[in-house]
């Protein structure tokens, strides 16, 4: 896990965020997903300055094994001088040795993040779940812990203040926001409340609001004035190829998520990514559909 640094901000992992949240449906399907729709809860990884610093670390990684439900795993959690903010050694289990940076011993309250990151690594080695390169495998490992429940402690680790800032794990403070909220909506939740820091929850609602930017992505019935425009005047022209026998798939507006392909010698098709997982959808360009991903089950209304 990274350390230090200037803050990044921004969505500059987007693409890979969505790959990871594609891939944890695939890998763990709908039905294990769904067990994971309550968060890991604020007071069972809380930990004060009062609090023995190895009892207490034991205590928030047990917690968090049990939250990803690793039955037999166990944590062994230490403390060095190192130059990253925490690292686990990924071998058979079931004891798995996580050092963290001598400087928790003095942020305890931040101990959590780290390990639920750390924890998250053994979860994802165990389902031989990985992005190719350690930078992709990284934001998959954020990205999944967040999704399942723990990120919350990753995003509200983020502080900043007129001399400082911190920030733990690969995510910018506004993607965590967003894989977050894309939690929230799916499962009902509203991790509000449990922010300490003033600067994650800014983040989180900006997550928000580009999270909700999915659901109004043509040809999904909740999109805007704008986009249903400019995707009327790409169907017009994919529709011109069609006739014409143009072969390949017809290109959309720069920027635009979903694609027109001539299925065969049969009827137009739009491909776009689920809003919910990502996983690319193919309907028929025939007016109103609903379409149901077969990946996360959710009901989508198009306008084709
Ligand atoms: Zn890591
Ligand atoms: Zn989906």
């Amino acid at each position: 896990m990274a350390n230090g640094g200037p803050v990044k901000h921004g969505y500059p992992h987007l693409e890979t965020v969505r790959a990871a949240v594609t891939a944890l449906y695939k890998r763990l399907s709908y039905d294990t997903v769904h067990t994971f729709a309550a968060s890991v809860a604020p007071a069972d990884v809380a930990f004060c300055d009062t609090d023995d610093l190895y009892l207490g670390a034991q205590r928030v990684a047990r917690e968090l094994v049990r939250h990803f439900r690793l039955p037999d795993a166990r944590m062994i959690v230490s403390f060095r001088e190192m130059e990253h903010a925490a690292s686990v050694e990924l071998a058979a289990g079931p004891e798995y040795f996580i050092e963290l940076n001598d400087r928790f011993r003095t942020h305890r309250r931040d101990i959590g993040a780290a390990l639920a990151h750390e924890v998250m690594h053994v979860c994802l080695h165990r389902l031989d779940l990985s992005f190719p390169g350690t930078r992709d495998n990284e934001i998959l490992t954020d990205t999944a812990t967040t999704y399942l429940g723990a990120g919350w402690l990753l995003l509200d680790a983020y502080r900043e203040d007129a001399s400082s800032s911190q920030k733990l794990g690969y995510l910018t403070p506004e993607e965590f926001g967003y894989v977050l909220a894309k939690r929230s909506l799916v499962f009902g939740e509203d991790p509000a409340t449990w922010f300490t820091s003033p600067q994650a929850y800014t983040a989180y609602t900006r997550g928000l609001a580009q999270a909700r930017e999915d659901e109004r992505q043509p040809p999904l019935t909740a999109a805007g004035w704008a986009g249903r425009r400019r995707y009327a005047k790409d169907r017009r022209h994919a529709q011109g190829r069609v006739v014409a026998a143009v072969p390949g798939s017809a290109s959309a507006s720069a920027g635009a998520s979903y694609a027109f392909t001539p299925d065969g010698h049969g009827p137009l098709r739009v491909s776009f990514p689920c809003p919910t997982c990502h996983q690319r959808i193919r309907v028929p360009v025939r007016g109103r559909v609903r379409a149901r991903c077969g990946l996360c089950r959710t009901v989508l209304e198009c306008d084709t």
